[in-house]
């Protein structure tokens, strides 16, 4: 359908798609409900990101973003994984850990106790799996990528929302919707997202003091041949005060390669300072310090600084958190009550940052439009 400007009218424009925007249409789609998901990136996922080593597919997907989940705890994750019949293992924790206390100090070994980890989950083909599944449960032309949404514009009767979207190559595309469901990242909405009218102020700065989980954060992987690190009876597990990298974890795939990844505890500012070349070259210095010369000489090395990644973090998300964020529901106030919903994993009273957060949010956010088309 399309209105008198030729602008195609939808019942349900959803903004973003990542895991949340992806769910929130799948279920949305299961009720016969028609909807559009508008997409900056020229792919799904948004935080979710897997990858393969270039011309070695056989070596295994990589997670850039997340990697675990903990069903004992993430009841909606754990039963979607086993509706849509995805294959999972436990992550690698078999063997002494190493902890790196000083530069003037060889790491040292532990076994931890019994229970001392947290058993966690992990996709085979990692999260990419779960996004291309939940993808497939409804029409692929629902999908518009390379399309980033900039206004949102009430029309004169607050009947409908007017969305405004820049293209690829420049141009603006407009569309109609009976209401919006904002799947981005919060502060992500309000810095880069114009709406007419304004949102409240007290929505505004709740959408700025929200921090995107893990925004901040940076990720490295190191591929190898083999988890050769297991057979000196390590875990692949490490802690570090020396740095650059804080925790490092085995990120082996359940069959290919043998990979080592690693959060860092250098600050972003940081970071952009030294610049990729000699971060890589810390990151390569330490692997080699903990798990021996053959750490330093990996096959492939993916890294992926998230604050450098513009539909994932805003300025606000350089500094680095203090403690976990208290996340909670966006209560729309105003003209726009009755026209948008804010999700995401951000917005989850529960679970919120993690997968889990970002699926309970779109269930709610579903069941929220309905009320509102
Ligand atoms: C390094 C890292 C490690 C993590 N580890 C874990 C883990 O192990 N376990 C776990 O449970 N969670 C983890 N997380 C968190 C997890 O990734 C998120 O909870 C989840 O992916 C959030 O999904 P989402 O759909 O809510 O948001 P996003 O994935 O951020 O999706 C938002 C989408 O909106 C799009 N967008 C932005 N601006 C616009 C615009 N203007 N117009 C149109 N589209 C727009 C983006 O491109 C994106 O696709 C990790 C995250 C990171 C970065």
């Amino acid at each position: 359908m399309e209105n008198k400007n030729s602008e195609p009218i939808y019942p349900v424009i959803i903004i973003g798609a990542g895991l949340r925007g992806l769910r929130a249409a799948s279920l949305l789609h299961s009720q016969g409900i028609t909807c559009k998901i508008l997409e900056a990136r020229d792919r799904i996922g948004g935080r979710v990101l897997s990858t393969a080593v270039a011309g070695e597919p056989e070596l295994g997907q990589y997670d850039l973003g997340p990697t675990w989940y903990w069903p004992q705890y993430e009841r909606v994750i754990a039963s979607l994984v086993k509706e849509l019949g995805l294959q999972t293992f436990s992550q690698y924790t078999e063997g002494a850990m190493l902890s790196e206390r000083s530069r003037n100090e060889p790491p040292q070994r532990y076994i931890l106790a019994e229970g001392a980890v947290e058993p966690s989950m992990r996709l085979v083909g990692g999260v990419k799996s779960l996004i291309d599944t939940v993808a497939g449960t409804f029409p692929s032309g629902t999908i518009e990528l390379n399309t980033r949404v900039a206004k949102l514009q009430l029309d004169r009767e607050g009947d409908d929302v007017h969305v405004v979207a820049e293209l690829a190559d420049g141009t603006k595309k407009s569309m109609q919707a009976r209401a919006v469901i904002m799947a981005l990242p919060p502060r992500i909405a309000a810095r880069r997202i114009t709406f007419s009218p304004a949102l409240t102020p007290s929505l505004m700065s709740s959408l700025i003091n929200t921090p995107t989980w893990m925004a901040g954060q940076a990720k490295i992987i190191a591929v190898y041949d083999s988890p050769f690190w297991r057979k000196d009876g390590l875990s692949g597990l490490a802690t570090s005060w020396v740095g650059p990298l804080q925790e490092i974890h085995d990120a082996s795939p359940v069959e290919g390669g043998g990979a080592l990844f690693g959060f860092f505890g250098m600050n972003a500012m940081k970071r952009r300072e030294l610049g990729e070349e000699q971060v890589l070259e810390l990151v390569r210095e330490q692997l080699t310090r903990l798990f021996g010369p053959k750490a330093g000489a990996a096959k492939a090395v993916f890294y992926k600084d998230w604050t450098s990644d513009a539909e994932t973090a805003v300025e606000d998300d350089f500094t680095a958190l203090s403690g976990f964020p208290d996340y909670g529901p966006l209560n729309v106030e105003g003209e726009w009550a009755k026209k948008i919903v804010f999700t995401g994993t951000e917005t989850s009273l529960e679970h919120g940052g993690h997968l889990e957060g970002a699926l309970r949010s779109a269930e709610h956010a579903a069941l929220e439009v309905i009320k509102l088309i």
